[in-house]
């Protein structure tokens, strides 16, 4: 998490370059080079002249001596500039999310589906649905005294105000999930908090500065459907986009979902094809249905079945299993 997101004008959502990822877009520029010898990098692209240092601050691939050139060469350079800026985004959007973090307990991968991680308000970990429903219950599944944090052996919160209580705190110690749920909070008017849009999305602002995806996925929710915002689907892409990059699964089904309300099929294979191998099933169907109707190969749903069944053995355990079967608040897949 230390390189800015392209995409991001906000500076919020992290993201990493891999080594990859800068060969790739080095080739890319080298490649656009060659085809136009106005990029040399240190010729000015109006006048020719040598040691042009004024560079253009959107495609960064053109320089000029001053920004008198710039700008005299500005309706010349537009479409070739807005190109390229569109080919860095795709670059930036399509390429593999961060990784899920390790349950802190069991060190296996955590679950993408809500109900198989659980925020723990003593210590702000998130803990997987196995390893918080172990110690709680015994072999008949009788909940168990002196229940206690898995990991930080904090007794468990008696009643629900008291969750919501320790949940504030870490509010108050700028934990984003703590944040992010309080917003949820807000937007419904909920646990004592009354229903306030505005403040819940000051609240996932906040959460998403501090690096938590998902809650971009819930500002580009509110402005599709106008939930304490003017709608506007600008807006709504912007914010699924910089979820989709942070790792956000449902922000990658929705990108999807609108790539095919715009007939740009080939778009939405690709995001179902990224949301599908970080575990969302959703998106398994809907490559079916692309496949079905000619849109997708059979050789992409089968890889996009392979992907989601690596995701599953990378996620599956016996002692989720023993939870999810216990409660469906267990689920993890
Ligand atoms: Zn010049
Ligand atoms: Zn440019
Ligand atoms: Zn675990
Ligand atoms: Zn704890």
């Amino acid at each position: 998490m230390s390189t800015p997101n392209k995409i991001c004008k906000d500076g919020a959502a992290k993201s990493k370059l891999s080594n990859d990822d800068v060969c790739e877009m080095n080739m890319l520029r080298q490649l656009s080079m060659a085809d136009n010898v106005e990029e040399n990098v240190s010729v000015c692209a109006n006048c020719g002249k040598d040691n042009a240092s004024n560079i253009c601050n959107k495609c960064k691939m053109v320089m000029y001596c001053n920004a008198a050139c710039k700008k005299k060469h500005r309706h010349k350079h537009k479409k070739q500039c807005e190109r390229r800026v569109a080919e860095l985004h795709d670059i930036e959007l399509f390429k593999e999310p961060p990784p899920k973090d390790d349950c802190p307990i069991c060190f296996l991968r955590l679950p993408y589906l809500g109900t198989g991680q659980i925020f723990m308000a003593c210590c702000g970990k998130l803990i997987c649905s196995g390893c918080v429903y172990a110690p709680l219950y015994d072999n008949k599944g009788n909940e168990v005294d002196n229940k206690k944090c898995p990991f930080c052996r904090v007794v468990a919160p008696k009643s629900e105000e008291e969750t919501i209580k320790r949940e504030k705190i870490r509010v108050d110690m700028n934990d984003p999930i703590a944040i992010y749920k309080q917003g949820c909070y807000y937007q419904v008017g909920a646990n004592g908090y009354p229903q306030d849009y505005t403040k819940a999305l000051e609240l996932w602002h906040r959460a998403a500065e501090l690096g938590h995806a998902t809650t971009y996925n819930n500002i580009g929710v509110s402005y599709e459907n106008g939930i304490g915002v003017e709608v506007d689907e600008k807006k709504a892409k912007h914010h699924y986009e910089l979820a989709a990059v942070g790792g956000d699964e449902v922000a990658r089904n929705n990108l999807g979902r609108n790539e095919v309300r715009s007939g740009n099929m080939e778009r939405a294979l690709k995001h179902f094809i990224i949301a599908v191998r970080i575990g969302d099933s959703p998106s398994l169907d809907l490559i079916k249905q692309l496949y079905t109707n000619g849109h997708a190969t059979k050789d992409d749903y089968t890889k996009a079945l392979r992907s989601y069944q690596t995701y599953l053995d990378e996620i599956k355990s016996d002692h989720r299993d023993r939870a999810a079967a216990f409660s469906d608040e267990y689920k993890y897949y």
